[in-house]
């Protein structure tokens, strides 16, 4: 059996016209004789009907803050919306359809509920359904823990259904269809002469999605790269491939071979704050300790962390802000802190080793009077933070001067 995965994102679904592209997706992808498994997200974004936020907010506005539990059992129900309507849609088109949720379709997860991690997936259900049905529509972003509770799977968690259950099924490929042309040297909300890019691997998206590329999710990228299972980007509203995500070696059918370049994208991270602490009369190591476990306590999570005898630098998501200031003063320190930054990273495995690529980003960034308030370099990125309004100007910038474009 020839099974081929496909997820819709939320732009996808969002409004009739885009319903009728996931259809012909669909139609077309059956009658080139695959066995079609649809992983759908929740309709549309922030503010329409049925999207997550829109859930979220309603809840908020009309109940009151909800325990993390039945806040996962409100945002399940987004996917099941979206599930059942494409359901209707293909019945009225005469293709056979049945809806499973996360649970029926085997998801069982840890209790981390907002972002429970997937323990296995045991698809028999999905199997039995594919022998009878031409599609099995497969709610995406959750599933069940050992106990039997409903879990969702973190922000942009279809992605992650989708190539969970690609890897499950051994599915020939795993299209998610969402509302750009593939993946992209740069967000095209921001950059607007960002490059499609025809092939990636598995490395270099996983590397771009950790630094806040929301084009697919990271974890969905890692499970897809541990079975090799290969990954197309691609836009629901053209019939463009978009772009392949598979090992190297998957490359050879593409013209153009290895992946062999220098850089690969830029990507952000908006909203992040600067945090400072000097050692004082404390001393380093009782500084380091502390504040690195007291974050840890309050599950704060620390990004961009650079410790010197001095003192300690670090960035945290403008959310967690207070309250890590909060746990500082505690403890005696006197923090110094900056809202509102951005974390821009230069990403790609050919600048390992290559002399001279700092220096070009600090020409870039200079030339444009973007001052750079931190930076860190690894063996496949370059991070600088930059005052959130500088933020989209740097991406610009770095992305013309590495020739992102051509
Ligand atoms: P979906 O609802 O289909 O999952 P998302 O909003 O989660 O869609 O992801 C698609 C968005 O990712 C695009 O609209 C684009 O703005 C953004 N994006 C960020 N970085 C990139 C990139 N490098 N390439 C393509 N899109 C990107
Ligand atoms: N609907 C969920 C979200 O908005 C999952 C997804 O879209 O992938 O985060
Ligand atoms: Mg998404």
């Amino acid at each position: 059996m020839r099974i081929m995965v496909q997820k819709f994102g939320g732009t996808s679904l969002a409004t009739a016209e885009a319903r009728e592209h996931v259809v012909r997706h669909i139609r077309r992808e059956l009658e080139t004789g695959y066995r079609l498994v649809v992983v759908v997200s929740a309709m549309g974004r922030k503010g329409d009907p049925y999207a997550t936020d829109t859930l979220l907010e309603w809840v908020a506005e009309n109940g009151g803050d909800l325990p993390v539990r039945e806040k996962d059992l409100l945002l399940i129900c987004g996917e099941i919306i979206s599930a059942t309507t494409l359901c209707g849609l293909l019945e009225r088109e005469s293709i056979s359809s049945v809806v499973l949720t996360g649970a029926q379709a085997g998801f069982r997860t840890d209790e981390q509920f907002g972002n429970a991690r997937i323990l296995d997936v045991v698809p028999a259900r999905v199997l039995d359904e594919l022998s009878s049905k031409d599609v099995v529509i497969v709610t995406g972003f959750q599933g069940q823990s050992l106990n039997g509770d409903f879990t969702t799977l973190g922000r942009g968690g279809s992605d992650t259904s989708a190539t969970a259950l690609g890897a499950a099924l051994h599915a020939e490929i795993v299209d998610i269809y969402t509302d750009v042309n593939g993946i992209l040297t740069a967000d095209p909300r921001i950059v607007e002469d960002a490059k499609p890019l025809s092939y990636v691997s598995y490395a270099e998206i996983c590397n771009m999605a950790h630094q806040g590329a929301k084009v697919i999710h990271p974890r969905a990228v890692e499970i897809a790269m541990q079975s090799s299972v290969p990954v197309r980007v691609r836009s629901t509203f053209s019939d463009n491939v978009g772009t392949l995500v598979a090992n190297p070696e998957g490359f050879k059918d593409v013209q153009t071979g290895i992946v062999d370049r220098f850089v690969t994208g830029i990507a952000y991270v908006s909203n992040v704050t600067q945090i400072t602490v000097e050692a004082g009369e404390q001393g380093p190591h009782h500084l380091q300790l502390d504040v690195f476990k007291a974050m840890a306590e309050n599950s704060i999570s620390v990004d961009f962390i650079n410790v010197t005898p001095a003192g300690a630098v670090y960035t945290v998501f403008d959310s967690d802000s207070i309250k890590a200031v909060a746990v500082l003063e505690e403890l005696g320190f006197k923090p110094k802190v900056l809202n509102g930054c951005a974390k821009v990273s230069v990403i790609g495995g050919g600048i390992n080793g290559v002399p001279g690529i700092m220096a070009k980003i600090v020409e870039a960034l200079t030339e444009h009077h973007i001052q750079i308030l931190q930076s860190a370099d690894s063996n496949t990125t370059i991070w600088v933070l930059v005052h959130k309004e500088d933020m989209v100007q740097a991406l610009r910038a770095l992305h013309t001067k590495f020739e992102l474009h051509r």
